[in-house]
């Protein structure tokens, strides 16, 4: 049986007062979510106050991103050492808003993969096609090259320490969904894909799902026997509406 993990990412929205006020809230609501991972992936530069309000609590922090180095001369980057200095447990990679805005290669992507590994930091790494790739039938061709690609730099074994986030770069913050079954399609791939490397831990294995979750249709994505929790964006930033989700997903 899996853990069901619902991680908040809260972009670059909100400020240090709302963030505080918001973790304080949460903290006062965690008996409503006690069979549940949350993670909360704040801006960077709040990662360090909120880490200890979160000592002994079910919840922990991720960042949004790092750096693909350790250290040197990158200004405005962050290192993952860095990261895990403030407290961080994860930190999310592959994004599509970066794959896109920031022109993002699976390559780079790989390398930051590294990074948090050898740091102690979890890798929570977006997948995803586009409309264009799907609607090419381009979904697993796209999806498993992302894969791959840094299971060719780490191998499988440390590959499964990490964490996937599916998300269909068509559902992100436009409000269309991925359906229920659609996306159970994508995760019993992505499991039996995993499962061909190393059989025995990929059942362990957590794949959530990201991509206009809500309080409205979270319960039907959770119930899908590979969905194991949900990358959430826009509907993370409302107290009501994330407690909601966690609620769900601890049913
Ligand atoms: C995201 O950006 O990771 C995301 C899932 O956003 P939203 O929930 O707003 O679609």
């Amino acid at each position: 049986m899996r853990r069901p993990l619902v991680v908040a990412n809260w972009k670059m929205n909100g400020n240090k007062l709302c963030s505080e006020q918001f973790i304080a809230d949460l903290l006062s609501a965690q008996d409503q979510f006690t069979e549940v991972d949350c993670v909360i992936a704040p801006p960077a530069v709040y990662l360090s106050s909120l880490a200890p309000k979160l000592v002994a609590s079910n919840i922990q922090l991720s960042a949004q991103n790092v750096s693909e180095f350790n250290q040197g001369a990158y200004t405005g980057e962050i290192s993952a050492t860095m990261l895990k200095e403030c407290g961080c447990h994860y930190a999310i990679i592959g994004h599509s808003e970066r794959r896109q805005l920031y022109h993002e290669s699976n390559d780079l992507i790989a390398a930051k993969f590294a990074r948090l590994i050898e740091a102690g930091v979890i890798p929570i790494l977006c997948v995803g096609e586009t409309l264009a790739e799907r609607q090419d039938n381009m979904t697993y061709d796209i999806i498993l090259g992302q894969i791959d690609s840094i299971i060719k730099l780490v191998g499988a074994e440390t590959f499964l320490r990490g964490i996937i986030a599916y998300e269909p770069v068509w559902a992100i913050g436009t409000g269309k969904t991925a359906s229920p079954k659609q996306a159970q399609e994508v995760h019993a791939t992505i499991r039996s894909h995993i499962v061909k490397q190393l059989p025995t831990q990929a059942q362990a294995y957590r794949i959530i799902y990201g991509g206009s979750v809500k309080s409205e249709n979270a319960q039907e994505l959770f119930a899908m026997p590979d969905i194991d929790g949900g990358l959430i964006g826009g509907a993370s930033l409302k107290l009501d509406s994330f407690l909601a989700i966690l609620r769900q997903a601890g049913k």
